[in-house]
């Protein structure tokens, strides 16, 4: 729980699946205790557990992982640790909702992790099995997400939200059975009910990738690596880096010139808006636009096309 770093700030990722027999009541007295100690970010509550990711002063962290570790609920839980600046939200947002991630199965469908869920490995485990001939490693996250950096040679399904996973599983079934899958996803959240469900289905060698990407970034041993691009995250940093080893490199690039570039931003035309890859070079000679169209758009609606260029963050 300590850390190593001088950084004034941590982020903190962690989610348990347990039963919570009062998701209201736990949610008000979460929120309390969030407030209190100044925290931002976002969580949420479910009958089947808690899933969150916030930011605060390294006091105010320590003290929630203090609390929360005291917390019978949430005893022996891991927190995975990045250290910040600053906040990297800009508020706190606790949600009650029916699933912790949502997969939208039906009713009896659904998948309760406890009792179904593919077998954990270790960064080092996963590392290994990836070498193993015929195995499939499944990016368990949205389309997006993996276009910023996924693991090499990983199979992306095209989805846009989580609850797409059950059809395109449905659709590829085919091309994976008898063959050994692995799966990932950011923090290890998500894979424990995608696993659980790739079981459900019939698979029977199903694992899944224990911490995510995170955790795999921070493994001493494995460092990142083979791990290609930056990992997604849904706060202020946009793309945090995992790979520190000679493997790492930048998958993404400039829309406009092709020089790499791992940054989004979102297209200056409020209509489109679009997460788009520009480089800075680029921003200040055409501005940050998906394409011409946008552009000629902007600037037929008085919006300034070239900005004055930013300081590089
Ligand atoms: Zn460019
Ligand atoms: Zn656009």
């Amino acid at each position: 729980m300590t850390q190593a770093s001088s950084a004034p700030y941590q982020v903190l990722l962690y989610y348990r699946y347990v039963p919570i027999a009062d998701a209201a009541a736990y949610h008000t007295g979460h929120r309390e205790l969030c407030e209190s100690l100044e925290l931002r970010g976002r969580i949420i509550i479910g009958s089947e557990g808690i899933n969150g990711t916030v930011s605060g002063s390294v006091e105010n962290t320590n003290r929630y992982m203090e609390a929360m570790l005291a917390d019978p609920l949430t005893a022996g839980m891991e927190f995975k640790i990045d250290p910040a600046e600053g906040h990297v939200f800009a508020k706190l947002s606790i949600k009650v909702r029916k699933e912790i991630v949502t997969l939208g199965l039906p009713g009896e469908a659904d998948i309760d992790p406890n009792s179904l869920t593919g077998e954990r490995l270790s960064p080092r485990e996963f590392y290994e099995a990836m070498q193993e001939e015929d195995v499939v490693v499944i990016d368990g996250r949205n389309d997006y997400e993996a276009e910023l950096g996924r693991f090499k040679n990983a199979i992306c399904p095209p989805i846009r939200s989580f609850r797409d996973f059950p059809e395109w599983l449905r659709e590829n079934a085919p091309n994976l059975r008898g063959r050994k899958i692995l799966t990932y996803c950011t923090g290890g959240i998500r894979c424990e009910k995608l696993s659980g469900y790739i079981r459900q289905e019939g698979f029977d060698q199903v694992y899944q990738l224990d911490g995510g990407i995170v955790k795999y970034g921070k493994d001493p041993e494995v460092r990142g690596r083979d791990f290609e691009g930056l990992c997604y995250v849904f706060d202020e940093r946009v793309g945090v880096e995992v790979n520190l080893t000679e493997t790492r490199k930048i998958i993404t690039h400039c829309r406009s010139c092709g020089a790499e570039e791992s940054r989004y931003g979102n297209c200056r035309w409020p209509d489109c808006n679009e997460q788009i890859f520009v480089c800075s070079d680029c921003r200040g000679t055409h501005g940050l636009f998906c394409g011409e169209a946008c552009r000629e758009a902007a600037a037929g609606a008085g919006i300034p096309v070239v900005p004055p260029p930013e300081i590089p963050v």
